[in-house]
């Protein structure tokens, strides 16, 4: 008799702890796992995993699809590299509560502050949002159905939106403000949210170049709104760091509420050579003496997309003064100019500046698409010209509109090493959903394997995946996924160790409104289950894109978050 909905038999079973891998069979039943290691009753469907690794389903904390959501159900790419679960609402960026008469200033913020298109934002959304409360906003993604499952923290920017209006953007709260603030947080949590998100960051500009309104606020309002998690009882904050918000501040919030903070993100580079290494030391003595302030970090490169018209990477450099100052026509005219062009290639010959502009993407080049995603030194080398002057080339030919990606931060390998293996730090960072058309992260899960686990061997393949499935569910309060365990949600990932990887990024146009974004497809994936559903295979959705689909809503509270 088949009592079972579905086996995965003879895998080698990763159950995300960071426990030895061991070769077993996986039974499931009613979206539950039913047993590891031997598994004797038949099924309805039977998955033959040999050779392959069966993990728990990775668990992605840092995403935006908190828009997508509403008009992609798949909340593509993620799936396709093996997450089955994703946190939205990161660095505040929320779109609940948010009252009708401030939908538009909302999107506007996402446009600017998270480079996606206002005319996707507007058509994929609509104009009747279905939800005012956090709540409401919740139940209207349940209603309609993921493919994985979906939770949320409640954001700064629209709770400061909310209660202060176009106000927010200038000035600190009042005491009556903040507690109004203080009873949307609560009203969140109780309704599920999984906690609470903030940023300070100067490089977070919203709506009409001014700052998000999460960055106008007191360090006392943060404090205060943070207190609502320790009120809880449950809940994690998330913050991207600034001003007057970093390791200090968050370890006494950290203290006051009892609730862990995990904060974006530390990346190679980003405050010197060996910055990363003193705020490893730091966070590694706080985690000691019981203080969980826990750094993202991510496995990719952070990348900035730019164009010459508007060359701000290059422009710190002596040599584009005059460019600075140029207008349209004059900034083509100096990039003919063949001193400036001599100038330009001594430059980027070698030394770290040589070596980012030879591992620059070009990013959209109109005049010739095949180029799209090529690194710049190898079409250089192709074409026997200097990648100075093929980048001044591509760009006049193209009235200076193609698209270049820079690596700014996070490419020092040996750095990332660090960061990645570091028992204080966890994963985060992977931005899905957010600048959909500059950049696409949403495949670090398939590149951590591939790459840090296989290629160059700095975590071990029971670490990678404990590191993508059973500490961020832990952090985050999803505490019925992220191990392969009886009585847990079956989310699970089976993949080829020796061939997992993410490829090289591509330009769709599937996005409302016929905007573009950029996407990566994943390579070994076998499967992905959710809830005991296949929802892909060998890279392809294995369900109608308009049925019934399993992903639930993942509620924060003192059980923990689980599905309703
Ligand atoms: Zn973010």
């Amino acid at each position: 008799m088949d009592d079972l909905d579905l086996v995965v038999r003879g895998g080698t079973l990763v159950d995300g702890t960071g426990s030895p891998a061991r070769r077993g069979d996986l039974g499931v039943r009613d979206g539950r796992i039913v047993g590891v290691g031997e598994v004797r009753a038949g099924a309805r469907r039977t998955l033959d995993a040999e050779g392959l690794v069966v993990a728990p389903g990775f668990v992605d904390v840092h995403t935006h699809y908190d828009a997508q959501v509403f008009w992609d159900r798949w909340l593509t790419i993620s799936p396709w590299h093996g997450v089955t679960s994703v946190v939205m609402g990161n660095c505040g960026f929320g779109i609940a509560p948010t009252r009708p008469e401030h939908r538009d200033l909302v999107l506007r913020t996402l446009e600017s502050v998270e480079g996606m298109s206002l005319e996707a934002l507007r058509a994929g959304v609509g104009s009747d949002w279905p939800f005012e409360t956090f709540g409401e906003f919740l139940d209207a993604i349940e209603r309609r159905g993921t493919a994985i499952n979906v939770g949320a923290l409640v954001g700064h920017t629209p709770v400061r939106l909310y209660v202060m209006g176009e106000e927010a953007t200038e000035r600190e709260a009042t005491a009556a403000e903040v507690e109004a603030m203080r009873g949307l947080v609560a009203d969140a949590l109780a309704a599920g949210a999984l906690g609470f998100a903030t940023s300070k960051s100067p490089t977070h500009v919203g709506w009409g170049g001014r700052p998000v309104p999460s960055r106008a606020a007191a360090l006392s309002e943060i404090e205060g709104l943070a207190g609502c998690l320790g009120d809880a009882g449950f809940g994690v904050m998330q913050a991207t760091l600034g001003p007057g918000l970093f390791l200090d501040e968050f370890a006494a919030i950290q203290r006051r509420t009892g609730r862990p903070i995990s904060w974006t993100a530390l990346l190679a580079g980003m405050l010197g050579p060996d910055g990363h290494r003193s705020v490893l030391e730091q966070s590694a003595r706080m985690q000691a003496d019981g203080v969980r302030v826990i750094p993202q970090v991510s496995c990719r490169p952070l990348m900035i997309e730019f164009q010459m018209k508007a060359p701000f990477p290059l422009e710190s450099m002596a040599l584009f003064r005059p460019v600075s100052a140029a207008d349209f026509e004059g900034r083509k005219r100096i990039y003919a100019d063949l001193e400036f062009r001599r100038a330009f290639r001594d430059k980027t010959d070698g030394g770290p500046l040589g070596v980012r502009f030879d591992g620059m993407e070009i990013g959209g080049h109109a005049p010739d698409p095949s180029l799209d995603g090529r690194r710049v030194g190898d079409v250089a080398r192709e074409r026997g010209i200097h990648p100075a002057d093929l980048v001044l080339d591509l760009s006049l030919a193209n009235g200076l509109e193609t698209r270049f990606r820079m690596a700014v931060l996070n490419t020092d390998e040996a750095a990332v090493a660090e960061l990645l293996s570091h028992p204080a730090t966890m994963l985060g960072l992977s931005d899905a959903g957010a600048h959909a058309s500059q950049l696409c992260d949403a495949c670090a899960p398939t590149e951590l394997l591939g790459h840090w686990v296989r290629e160059k061997g700095v975590l071990t393949l029971e670490e990678g995946v404990r590191r993508l499935t059973s500490e961020p569910a832990e952090v985050f309060g999803v505490r019925d996924r992220g191990r392969l365990a009886v009585g847990l949600a079956a989310d699970l990932t089976i993949f080829d160790p020796t061939t997992v990887d993410c490829l090289s990024l591509r330009r769709v146009r599937d996005f409302p409104a016929g905007a573009d974004r950029l996407v990566s497809d994943a390579r070994g994936v076998r499967a992905v289950v959710v809830n005991g559903v296949v929802i892909r295979e060998d890279g392809v959705d294995a369900l109608p894109a308009d049925g019934p689909l399993p992903g639930r809503v993942l509620r924060g509270g003192v059980g923990g978050a689980t599905a309703k």
